[in-house]
């Protein structure tokens, strides 16, 4: 919130909180705000279950509602940890007890309560580990990028390359992205391994924009909503684009609609902001909620991917209310170009042509590969003059 919307914002917001919590919470519980953006409710010990989790629910229920804060509309969410003194722990260790298990339901979303149990404690020792690592590996630009391909199907030439964070962790091989990209958003890392991924990025645009002058490549680059509502980050864009010589226009920004959602007004100022500066916009992993609809008309979006769950559908006859060729059929109203994520078969590939979408990207043309390799593909080096020096070489 201070982030995006200034100190004086989230002051008022934390008094807001504060009052609506205390009016939420059993007489003679006590209520304070612990640090940051976290506070504690402290209830007598003799409350079951069953009550605290009443009092749990009446919580998120309270914050759910919207607050004005300077005539601004804020949308907040809370994570709760709930931790029993039945345990025979110290007074640190019951509110380390309830860190765990608000961290626990942080990591399951928006708006979730958990009750503390000794087990998640080996979760979470590895998360700081893993949390500690990736520091030192952003730090140390100890990271790396891999591309995968997002072929046009009229054509089936490769349009642009979809960037993809890539951690080797010494000791312990590859990190799934699936595993450290939450780490990394929830603890904020995402904002330094977000620009040390874009600097990467936009010094292979301009390698390979003057090896291969002709080449319209594009790059599309993962933003997480952390990313978006961070004050700093449009200007580190700019910064990196002019120290770099890169060009904004071979940019698409991918967004989620969890992204696109946390803030709306931000949200979008910013897609305005990259369109401005030459950029387009992907709204990411598409389903086909309200908000997603939404947004599709009344942000400036370029194109949509749809989520990979739904290529499943490709394989049965029943086309009746595939959600896929709604999209198409959207995405051509809204002149917006639809890319399928997730491509496997061949089989989900001739219905897709057969739908008339637009582009495609999956396992089925290419894996995500490292910049030499994406080279190799895009620009094969085998022309004479290489013959002419393996013949050379031989004789
Ligand atoms: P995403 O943006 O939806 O990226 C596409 C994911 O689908 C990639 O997973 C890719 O390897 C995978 N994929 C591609 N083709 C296929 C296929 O045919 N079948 C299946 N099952 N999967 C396919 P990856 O690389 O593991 O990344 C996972 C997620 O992590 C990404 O999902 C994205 O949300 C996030 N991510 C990765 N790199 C970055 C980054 O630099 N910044 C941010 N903010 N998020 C990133
Ligand atoms: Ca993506
Ligand atoms: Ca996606």
């Amino acid at each position: 919130m201070n982030d995006s919307r200034g100190h004086q914002v989230g002051d008022e917001l934390l008094r807001d909180v504060g009052r609506r919590l205390r009016s939420a919470i059993d007489d003679g519980a006590l209520c304070a705000r612990f640090g940051g953006d976290e506070f504690i409710v402290v209830h007598d010990p003799s409350a079951s279950s069953l009550r605290l989790g009443e009092l749990a629910a009446a919580i998120h229920r309270t914050l759910a509602q919207p607050f004005t804060v300077f005539d601004q509309r804020v949308d907040v969410s809370c994570s709760i940890g709930i931790a029993s003194s039945h345990l025979l722990v110290d007074t640190d260790e019951l509110i380390s007890n309830a860190d765990v298990a608000m961290y626990r339901s942080k990591s399951q979303g928006r708006s979730y309560t958990t009750f503390y149990s000794p087990a998640m404690r080996i979760g979470l020792e590895e998360r700081e580990a893993l949390e500690c690592s990736l520091r030192s590996a952003i730090e140390q630009r100890s990271v790396d990028v891999h591309f995968q391909p997002i072929i046009e199907l009229a054509t089936g030439s490769i349009r642009s390359v979809e960037t993809l964070a890539r951690w080797n962790l010494a000791g312990k091989g590859p990190v799934r992205p699936s595993e450290f990209i939450p780490v990394a958003e929830e603890t904020g890392l995402i904002v330094p391994l977000g620009r040390l991924i874009f600097e990467m990025v936009s010094r292979q645009q301009v390698r390979w924009q003057s090896a291969h002058p002709d080449s319209e490549l594009r790059f599309s680059v993962n933003v997480s909503a952390r990313e978006l509502a961070h004050s700093d980050w449009l200007s580190g864009i700019k910064r990196t684009l002019e120290e770099t010589g890169a060009e904004a226009s071979g940019f698409t920004f991918e967004l989620t609609e969890t992204a696109l959602s946390s803030n709306i007004s931000l949200a979008s100022l910013r897609l305005q902001q990259l369109r401005d500066l030459g950029a387009e916009i992907a709204l990411d992993d598409f389903e086909t909620g309200y908000c997603s609809l939404t947004y599709l008309r009344e942000m400036p979006i370029d194109t949509v991917k749809i989520d990979h769950s739904f290529m499943g559908e490709l394989d049965t006859e029943d086309l009746d209310n595939n959600i896929i060729a709604l999209v198409i059929a959207l995405g051509r109203s809204l002149d917006i170009t639809v890319v399928a994520e997730g491509v496997e078969t061949e089989a989900q590939l001739a219905m897709l042509r057969s739908m008339g979408c637009d582009q495609a990207q999956g396992f089925l043309f290419a894996l995500p590969q490292n910049a030499a390799a994406i080279e190799q593909l895009l620009w094969p080096e085998f022309d004479e003059s290489t013959i002419g020096k393996l013949l050379g070489d031989q004789s």
